[in-house]
């Protein structure tokens, strides 16, 4: 029985040429193929530590999704404007970092569209595209803006909230009832419509639609889930992937971002 030890990161996923996603697991050094791993049986243990994702200290507490309370309230990749673009100040020279903000902040970023379940608006830094998106669970997203940075994106994308959600609706996700007929290219103009005649130079021409399929071979229909803040140790058969999330067979869902930082053991 194959056992791997280390901190949870965040899974990375993979698309090939037909939009199929392949996700695989850091563990320590080991990389562990979960996609090949659904139909089995997984067992995860918690040891108990968690370790800061910035400074790999020990905290009792993990703090905005893997950091120690210093920090959530210090290190550039907790800075606001991570998850509220439009706060970000690294335009006109405000960061916790200023190496960082130019590599995070000050680099083109994209305002678009995702069907996470309803359509979504959100933005990301082109490098992080498909990344974002697997991340999300997305069916189908959609380019609608290109700007200079982030705060500009920020702006649109605080400007389209209005119209459509920004937020993830992970229920409807890790339950597999995302309507994919819905007409990104038809969001996609009634957005361009709703833009401001400044953001309307930012329009990307790149209107593809960005299609993502997940291993997914049964979708739990009322999913609960599991978190080793309550649960020490967890067992489940693996039914699919889907954003972040595993899926297993007894309706159960871990996400594993949230538990970015903690060390458990997996075997199988
Ligand atoms: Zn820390």
């Amino acid at each position: 029985m194959p056992v791997f030890e280390g901190n949870l990161s965040k899974m990375r996923g993979t698309v090939s040429a037909d939009g199929s996603v392949t996700y695989v697991l850091k563990l320590s050094a080991d990389e562990v193929p979960m996609s090949d791993l659904i139909g089995q049986k997984l067992n995860f243990e918690f040891s108990g530590q968690i370790n800061c994702i910035s400074c790999g200290k020990t905290t009792r507490k993990s703090f905005a999704q893997g950091f120690c309370f210093n920090c959530m309230q210090t290190a550039p990749e907790a800075s606001e404007c991570v998850l509220r673009p439009a706060l970000c100040k690294a335009h006109v020279g405000v960061s916790r970092d200023a190496d960082w903000a130019q590599m995070h902040c000050l680099q083109p970023h994209y305002v678009y569209l995702a069907n996470t379940g309803e359509i979504k608006v959100g933005v990301t830094r082109q490098s992080q595209i498909p990344v974002r998106w697997i991340d999300q669970g997305a069916s189908a997203a959609i380019k609608i803006c290109k700007t200079p940075n982030r705060h500009m994106a920020g702006l649109v994308e605080m400007h389209l909230s209005k119209h459509f959600t920004d937020k993830t609706l992970w229920k409807k996700m890790v339950s597999g009832t995302v309507d994919e007929a819905l007409d990104l290219l038809k969001f996609r103009k009634e957005a361009i419509e709703l833009l401001s005649s400044g953001m309307q130079q930012f329009v990307d021409e790149d209107d593809s639609i960005y299609s993502l399929k997940y291993p997914v071979q049964k979708y739990p229909i009322k999913p609960v889930t599991v978190t080793f803040d309550k649960e020490r140790s967890f067992s489940g058969t693996l039914s699919g992937i889907r954003g972040q999330y595993l899926l297993f067979e007894d309706e159960q869902v871990l996400n594993i971002r949230r538990h970015n930082g903690y060390r458990v053991s997996l075997s199988y």
